[in-house]
This record gives C-alpha cells, structure tokens and sequence, in this order.
C-alpha cells in the first residue's frame, strides 16, 4: 500500500521535518462574527513568527487556539504532525466530537485517548499574557512551581530548583507578586511559562500593559530567551524594534487573514500593501 507522507508540504512549509504548527483552512467564529476564515499557516520547529496586525484581526486567537483556550469552528491545527485541535468533526478520522472534558461515555475510547493526548502535548506549549497572570496568592516561587509539580509530577524540591535556575529575581523568590513591579511580575510570567520545559512559546502582547520605562527589561528577557534556547515562538506584539530582532517571519494579519508575510527586514521596511504601511505607520 502506498504510503502518505507523514506530513504534506503546506504552501509555506520550510522543510521535510513535521511543521511544529500547522493550522490548516482553520475558521473560528463567535456566533456569527468570523474572526479566522479559513487560515493555513505553518510554523517550522524552533521558527520565531511574530504576527502583527490591527486590532481585532485575529491575532490573539490564534495564540488561545494552540492553548486549547478555544476551538476551531473548522479546519484542523496540527502539532509536531498530529491532529490537535478540538474538532466539532474532522478529516483525522480519529473522532473529535467529544467535549472539552466530557466523560466520554461508554465504549468511547477514542475520544477520551483523544483528549488525554491533547493534553498531554499541551502541556509543552506555553503562553504569557499581556496581564501577566500570575497567581497573587502564591509567592513568586510557588507561582513557578504549582504546574511542574501538580502537572508534570515533579518532586517539589526538584521543581525549586528549576524554578531558581530560571529566576533571575532570586532574592524576589518568597515575595507575592504584587509587591513586584510590572517588569518584574511578567519577568516571573516568563520564568513560569519556561519551569514545564515547553517546546513552543506563544507571547502575547507581554509588553502592552507595562509603563514604558519597564519594556525593555521584559524584552531583554526574551531576547535572551530566544537566542539561547530552540523554543518554538508565536509572538504577537507591537513592538517592531523586538519583532525585527528575535523573528525569522513576521505576518501581518488583515481581517483574520495574512495579508502577507516575510522576513522582517523586508516586510517592515518594504511592505507590499498600503494597509501594512497604514497600521506600520499607526505604531509611530
Ligand atoms: P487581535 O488579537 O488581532 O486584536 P483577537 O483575536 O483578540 O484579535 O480578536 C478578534 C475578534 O474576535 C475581535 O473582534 C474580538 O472581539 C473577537 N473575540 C475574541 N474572543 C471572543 C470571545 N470569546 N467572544 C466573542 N468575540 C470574541
């Protein structure tokens, strides 16, 4: 029997190896506003993609589809080759009409294997939010440990000291992050994300909430983040001055589409639309 290959070249898909993301003809609608409309997109292992793009164009959902924080309306997203997204139905074959932790019911085998498999490979795709999250109950140390130890199983001394390695505010280790400057909680957010040893990270607008003078310290952070680790990244941010240093593409959304997308260099300095140029020139 002829056999398929594992994973059919995506129009933009840069090599033989599995995309790490592929969003394949995915729509999501809320009611009846769609907000993607049909988007193929397909991220390599270790590529940085910042998506940029005006308000309401689709950018955060996109980051909340991989984080199983929504489903898709249509279309399938795939990581690391496999089917990922939450189906209503799909072309997988694997089921996929089971609810976000429903029980699955008697003889539904597939579907709960489906959902213990998503979760699973979820647990290696973090997130930081414009509004850091942080849990304010918790010291800052605690905040890093909660997830290695409750969902990775680690022990707990084993998680403090991953925790520490990836804390440079050591000495903020027992404070409650509210006594933390902006900077410093979503420096902690960062820290947090990378304590579950993720492969992919999805940054959304991390700065968009911080007093100027506390920008450049959080992207110091994940500039170093960038050049010293393989991590996957999905970055939405205005930052231009940041998504020219750390991506390999940017893509500018319009609408829930990529209107285009290129190298930054080229897609910020020599955009191919005038609504590029527009939304470039409402950043200054
Ligand atoms: P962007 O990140 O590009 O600003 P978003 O992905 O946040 O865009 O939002 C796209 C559109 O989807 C917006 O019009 C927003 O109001 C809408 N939207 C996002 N989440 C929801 C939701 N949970 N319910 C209804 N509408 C939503």
């Amino acid at each position: 029997m002829p056999t398929e290959p594992t994973a059919p070249a995506a129009p933009d898909a840069p090599g033989p190896v599995p995309d790490k993301v592929r969003f394949d003809g995915v729509t999501k609608r809320f009611g009846d506003h769609t907000v993607l409309d049909g988007l193929d997109l397909a991220v390599a292992p270790g590529e940085r993609v910042t998506l940029i793009g005006p308000s309401g164009s689709g950018k955060t959902t996109i980051l909340r589809l991989l984080m199983t924080l929504e489903r898709v309306t249509g279309g399938v997203i795939h990581v690391d080759g496999e089917p990922f997204s939450h189906m209503p139905s799909g072309p997988s074959g694997r089921g996929g009409r089971g609810g976000r932790g429903g029980p699955g019911g008697p003889g539904g085998k597939l579907v709960p294997a489906d959902e213990r498999h998503l979760a699973r490979r979820r647990r290696h795709i973090g997130m930081v939010f414009q509004q850091f999250n942080l849990f304010p109950h918790m010291s800052v140390l605690a905040n890093l440990t909660e997830a290695p130890v409750h969902v990775l199983g680690l022990g707990k001394e084993e998680a403090a000291e991953r925790a520490r390695e990836l804390l440079a505010l050591a000495d903020k280790a027992d404070a409650h992050p509210t006594r933390l400057s902006g900077g410093q909680q979503q420096r902690v957010a960062i820290a947090r994300a990378l304590a579950m040893r993720p492969d992919v990270l999805l940054l959304d607008e991390v700065t968009s909430a911080l007093d100027p003078e506390l920008v450049a310290e959080v992207l110091d952070v994940l500039r170093d983040v960038a050049a010293t680790t393989d991590l996957t990244m999905l970055c939405v941010t205005h930052e231009m001055g940041f998504a020219r240093d750390i991506s390999d593409r940017v893509l500018m959304f319009d609408g829930g589409r990529v209107l285009e997308s290129g190298p930054p260099g080229a897609l910020l300095d020599d955009p191919g639309h005038e609504r590029t140029r527009s939304f470039l020139r409402s950043l200054h």
